[in-house]
């Protein structure tokens, strides 16, 4: 398969593999083993100084995992790529390798809870500060960077309420300062939005959610813009913290990519057919969904993203507990964290994923006492919306229970 000409969907099924390396096997084999053996002393030797480039042990490198580390290179455009045991282990590889203590990192207004969680720990342990900020403003930007900036940490969209980060922008003020740039891109994958196009240097995923696809497997991929730097972590913070992916994990996310086209397109789909009839509804307040042309960042979303994403997070009429209620109304869609799965899932970020942000910024950030966050699965949209209209018609029974 020739390299980087082949169009994104055919690179999800062949890149990074070749059958007539691994006995013709169509699939890339499981290859669950902890060591490799040499064939002799001096291969032993040879390899351990780099002169021959066999595998060694699974922590340093495994067949399997090498195979999904090449494929999800390929996708983002990347120089290379490293795969972890979780997004999180994917996260703190990059942000030890591009900080040292006394650093400051700037990050974007809302970036996943535990990354929140690591960012407070490597303040408190290591003097690593750092700012949240609205990066709408490219003068608020240039003012927020301090001459110990170490790296620009962005999400986009920001969970849950899909507020956007222009890319370009951000980029190009990295680049010009020559700070590294970190874009998680979990909500995207690479089908919808490929960060390095736009001048950032690192991508992180939690590959537990689209890339993975069917709710069966914790994963973290790392790619980047430069092998030397690739290498360096996969020898520093891959090697030595030892965060690494295990080769049936690895099988699982090749097969999950194979089809990542076809799913996007149809979560996608659901997506907006669901927030269009969630818009018309009497019982939402507000819809917070990229591909909304009354969201603010609407225009970034057509600028930097080829479709709107699977998640929808909306505010009922009500308070918490009308919103538990509704949860608790409904039939099929499951009440459950993460994304991405074929299942459609539904949270309530105030007592569950945002629960640790203080009320006062959550009010700031638009996470309100009855936002819920529906991450939109493949079933029929029908079944989806008959589900949560149900759900709808009982609150409203409940509301008024002296009219019967
Ligand atoms: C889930 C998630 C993570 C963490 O990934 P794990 O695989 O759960 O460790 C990081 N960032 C985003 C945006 C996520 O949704």
């Amino acid at each position: 398969m020739g390299k980087g000409n082949k169009r994104l969907e055919t690179k999800m099924i062949h890149a990074g593999y070749q059958a007539a390396e691994h006995l013709g096997s169509l699939t890339p084999p499981i290859y669950q083993t902890s060591t490799f053996t040499f064939s002799n002393a001096e291969q032993g030797a040879e390899r351990f100084a780099g002169e021959d480039d066999g595998y060694i042990y699974s922590r340093l490198g495994n067949p399997t995992v090498r195979v999904l580390e090449e494929r999800i290179a390929a996708l983002e455009n990347g120089a290379g790529a490293l795969a972890f045991g979780s997004g999180m282990a994917a996260v703190s590889a990059i942000l030890f390798h591009l900080i040292q203590s006394g650093d400051h990192i700037l990050c974007s207004r809302g970036v996943y809870g535990c990354t929140f969680g690591l960012l407070e720990m490597l303040e408190g342990k290591f003097q690593i500060e750092h700012d949240f900020i609205e990066m709408a403003d490219e003068e608020r930007i240039r003012n927020s960077i301090k001459e110990n900036t170490a790296c620009i940490y962005v999400e986009t969209p920001i969970n849950p309420t899909m507020e956007l980060v222009d890319l370009s922008l951000i980029c190009k003020i990295g680049n010009e300062l020559n700070i590294p740039v970190v874009v998680d891109n979990t909500f995207c994958s690479p089908y919808l939005q490929q960060p390095l196009q736009y001048g950032a240097n690192y991508v992180v995923h939690s590959a537990t959610k689209y890339i993975g696809g069917h709710g069966d497997v914790v994963g973290g991929l790392l790619i980047g813009d430069s092998i030397e730097q690739m290498n360096t972590i996969r020898m520093t913070t891959q090697k030595d913290i030892g965060g690494i992916m295990s080769p049936f994990d690895a099988w699982l996310l090749l097969r999950g990519l194979k089809t990542l086209a076809v799913r996007m397109d149809r979560h996608c789909d659901n997506a907006k057919k669901i927030a269009r009839y969630l818009a018309g509804h009497a019982k939402v307040k507000t819809i917070y969904y990229p591909g909304n042309k009354d969201h603010p960042d609407y225009h970034i979303a057509k600028a930097q993203m080829t479709k709107a994403g699977g998640l929808i997070s909306f505010q009922i009429e009500g308070t918490i507990e009308t919103a538990q209620q509704f949860m608790n109304e409904l039939s099929m869609v499951k009440i459950a964290v993460s994304l991405g799965d074929a299942e459609t899932l539904i949270q309530h970020p105030v007592s569950m994923t945002h629960s640790i942000v203080p009320a006062e910024s959550r009010e700031k950030m638009g996470i309100h006492d009855t936002l819920l966050r529906l991450s939109v699965g493949l079933e029929a949209w029908e079944d989806i919306c008959e589900d949560l209209e149900q759900a709808f018609q009982k609150l409203k029974a409940a509301a008024l229970p002296t009219t019967q």
